[in-house]
């Protein structure tokens, strides 16, 4: 990084700072997703004035190698010309019709090419509708009222999910949410990641009475962590036994895992899929899809309710097909190649500067924990040092790397991330460290 970038980063983020406190005055704590107001690190987050490719500027005119990618949707970098290009044209047949379009099907059969575990799939605007909507189909199908998720699993902000859950609810310290109603909390049941005998247990306790089990096959939401050996096939099993379906949350891990998704990397076959995020494209798309047979269920074709007045959205629908034709196996070999780079720099550089550290990575997903031990659960995850995760974040920040403003978070790679970001970043952590 040249000196003069480096300078740009330090200092105080005066037009931030002026735009945050205008913010707070109309908006509830100055943003609308609250990991993004940095309270777990302090200070004043970064208003985003533009990006490409690996890159983003604030409004004061900082540059900053991007690891949040928008939480994971931006799989190949910010505002690719192509994409932009497409999205050019569609906007110029109109915005929205509520009315089918060919785009849609252009998508499914995309998805369906992508993930065959999902014959039907229906589109949503996030990724809470797919997961509130596959919760509701697994009710309806099973004609049971009780779920089983992970604690430190997050799926989104409905109300079944709010318990012991992960990503902002746990920075922020209230994993489960005041205003879910103690009737909703009851039925959902929470069990402990890579712990197979917890999920048997609660099915035991519970018999016909649950109607799904929902996990993230690779957790991003209580920093990244890693599916055990077993655990997710022996889940299956269960699931399986006890008449339960099993849902896969994918909407971070899927396209981002390989081409087929966590599923289609450990080859294990989920009764509905969720998705979000990358198929977006950075525009709002969300999916739930699956067995043909419990898809039926949902209206118009049964009796089980969902709709949505943007779903489908052609300009969502258009950004999002571009992305799914981007992918093929190269990318993830590269993205693999460049997570590794980053991992071995970071801990090379912790080790030097003798901090603890423990990096969990799945391809172009990482988090690297400041943990004593191994992180492999909720538990685990809570012994991070988050003290010392802000120290580094803001270290990182004031030399031009903007990574996820949270300990509990995962780190995203891109196709636009090059070798020369990845030693910028590497570099600037190797001071960084010294600060922690
Ligand atoms: N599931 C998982 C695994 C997620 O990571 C998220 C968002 N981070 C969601 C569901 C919710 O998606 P959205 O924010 O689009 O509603």
């Amino acid at each position: 990084m040249s000196i003069l970038r480096r300078l740009a980063a330090y200092g105080k983020p005066k037009r931030s700072q002026r735009l945050f406190e205008r913010a707070q005055q109309v908006i509830p704590g100055g943003v609308n997703s609250p990991v993004r107001a940095f309270k777990a690190v302090g200070g004043i987050p970064r208003f985003i004035h533009s990006g490409r490719g690996a890159e983003i500027k604030d409004v004061d005119g900082r540059i900053y190698v991007d690891y949040v990618m928008s939480w994971g949707p931006l799989l190949f970098g910010h505002a690719p010309r192509a994409q932009l290009r497409e999205i050019n044209d569609a906007v110029q047949h109109g915005t929205s019709f509520g009315a089918p379009t060919e785009l849609e099907i252009k998508m499914a059969e995309r998805v369906h090419k992508l993930m065959p575990n999902i014959e039907l799939v229906r589109f949503t605007s996030s990724g809470t509708e797919a997961t509130m909507s596959a919760i509701r189909v697994a009710r309806a199908a099973t004609k049971r009222g009780k779920i089983i998720k992970f604690a430190g699993c997050y799926h989104g902000h409905a109300d079944a999910f709010l318990v012991q859950a992960g990503s902002g609810a746990l920075t922020l310290g209230v994993p489960t949410s005041p205003g879910v109603p103690a009737s909703v909390a009851a039925q959902t049941l929470t069990a402990d990641y890579n712990d197979m005998r917890s999920v048997e247990q609660l099915a035991e306790a519970n018999l016909d009475q649950i109607a799904a089990v929902i996990v993230e096959p690779v957790v991003g939401n209580m920093g990244l962590i890693p599916p055990h050996k077993g655990f997710l096939e022996g889940v299956r099993t269960i699931c399986d036994r006890h008449g339960i379906l099993l849902i896969f949350d994918e909407v971070i891990s899927g396209f981002r895992m390989g081409p087929g998704g966590a599923q289609g990397a450990l080859g294990i076959k989920p009764d509905l899929t969720c998705l979000g995020k990358i198929i977006g494209g950075g525009l709002p798309v969300g999916a739930y899809g699956g067995r043909k047979d419990l898809m039926e269920l949902v209206a118009p074709v049964g009796p089980v309710y969902q709709a949505g007045t943007l779903s489908g959205n052609p300009i969502a629908m258009t950004a999002g097909l571009w992305a799914l034709n981007q992918i093929n196996t190269k990318i993830y070999k590269d993205l693999e190649r460049l997570g590794a780079l980053l991992e071995a720099g970071l801990l090379d550089a912790a080790k030097d500067a003798r901090v603890p550290l423990q990096i969990n990575r799945v391809g172009s997903l990482l988090t690297p924990f400041f943990a004593p031990g191994p992180v492999v659960d909720y538990r685990t995850a809570l012994q991070a040092d988050t003290k010392a995760y802000a120290r580094f974040f803001q270290a990182l920040l004031g030399r031009g790397v903007y990574a996820p403003p949270s300990q509990f978070e995962a780190w995203f790679l891109s196709t636009a991330h090059s070798e020369k970001h990845i030693d910028r970043t590497i570099s600037a952590a190797r001071k960084a460290f010294t600060e922690v």
